[in-house]
């Protein structure tokens, strides 16, 4: 039996995603991994629960996440079911569709087709009658993005999504996808690229856009899939992203150079009383730009470190120069 913890909401941080209405929590959990058919189903729902606790809001899904793909969305269904049935107007609950679903030509990409397929056994997966955003998981070169976009709003239109948007969009696709969807009458809520002290294309030209056009921004991977924290410091452990099965992150991207950096970027942590994952938390969100940075996680305490990490102060000019410094180096 879960009670949620009456003090849930004494801490986090809410921040308004772009010119909307809605504010989304400081830190999200996405569930990627950890929370597939072939993972430890109570390891999931403590993780679920433990972040609701501490103010997490919002729970970040897409069709394919397992593996399998789309056990982590019935994963997650069972959780809500057990957990959260009283819940379920505290909650910000997302998916995606863009990448390969299912055979045939109706199972990845853009078009209307698949959008709307998808979304319906999104929604019978996780036993919800609506998501409350529901994305463009990749640019379609080969449909049109009025159609995209007008499937986005549909989806609005039918109750099946409250806000929509997009992500791995470049500039120019966000503020062409933008404009469309303003013209709708569904402007675009969220992008979610990918940001990270070692992945900073965002930067270029993105963040602008998303200015102009009042659009938040949700940046998954802000851990660099776990590279930014103390994890691999001292080789790889056995139970890290790294050593496991999936196909995102291998050994072979834990170089001596990456670990280096990590290494320095670690003293400055440590100066400032952080943890490496903390400070790679509180970079991503310096200023204000970020709406929300989207974690995930592979144990409680993880959560906990990525919550702890909104108490710690702004990053100073000074703190600031030496990162850049060592990611320059
Ligand atoms: P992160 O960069 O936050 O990496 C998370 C991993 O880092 C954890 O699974 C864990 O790995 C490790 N970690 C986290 N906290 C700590 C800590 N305190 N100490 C040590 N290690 C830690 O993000 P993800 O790559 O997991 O992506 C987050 C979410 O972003 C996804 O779940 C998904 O929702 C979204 N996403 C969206 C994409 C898109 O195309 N839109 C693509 C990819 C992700 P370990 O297993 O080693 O413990």
């Amino acid at each position: 039996m879960y009670n949620a913890s009456p003090t849930r909401y004494d801490s986090m941080t809410y921040n308004r995603s772009g010119k909307s209405g809605l504010r989304l929590p400081a830190i999200s959990l996405g569930l990627w991994h950890n929370f597939g058919g072939n993972d430890v189903f109570e390891n999931g729902r403590a993780m679920v629960r433990r972040a609701f606790d501490l103010g997490i809001t919002h729970f970040d899904l897409a069709n394919n996440y397992g593996p399998p793909a789309g056990s982590a969305e019935e994963t997650f269904g069972q959780i809500l079911t057990k957990d959260f049935s009283a819940h379920r107007d505290e909650m910000i609950i997302s998916s995606k569709a863009g990448y390969y679903m299912w055979p045939g030509p109706y199972g990845e990409w853009g078009s209307k087709k698949y959008l709307v397929s998808s979304m319906d056994q999104s929604l019978t997966r996780m036993g919800l009658d609506y998501v409350d955003i529901f994305y463009h998981h990749r640019p379609d070169p080969n449909t049109p993005i009025e159609e995209t976009m007008g499937a986005l709003d549909l989806l609005v239109r039918q109750g099946k999504a409250l806000y929509v948007g997009i992500s791995n969009y470049s500039a120019e696709q966000t503020r062409e996808a933008s404009k469309i969807l303003r013209q709708l009458g569904t402007p675009c809520l969220i992008h979610q690229p990918s940001y990270s002290m070692f992945n900073r294309w965002i930067e270029d030209g993105l963040q602008d856009v998303l200015a102009e056009e009042g659009i938040g921004s949700i940046a998954f991977s802000p851990l660099q899939k776990g590279i930014l924290t103390d994890r691999y410091l001292n080789g790889i452990a056995a139970d890290s992203r790294a050593a496991g099965p999936s196909v995102f992150l291998s050994e072979k991207e834990i170089t001596e150079e990456v670990i280096g950096k990590v290494r320095k970027l670690n003293d400055i942590a440590s100066a400032r009383g952080q943890k490496m994952s903390q400070l790679a938390l509180s970079w991503v969100l310096r200023g204000g730009k970020v709406t929300s940075a989207l974690i995930g996680a592979s144990k409680v305490s993880q959560i906990e470190d990525a919550v702890a990490s909104l108490n710690a102060p702004e990053l100073s000019t000074e703190e600031l120069e030496q990162i850049e410094n060592i990611l320059r180096g």
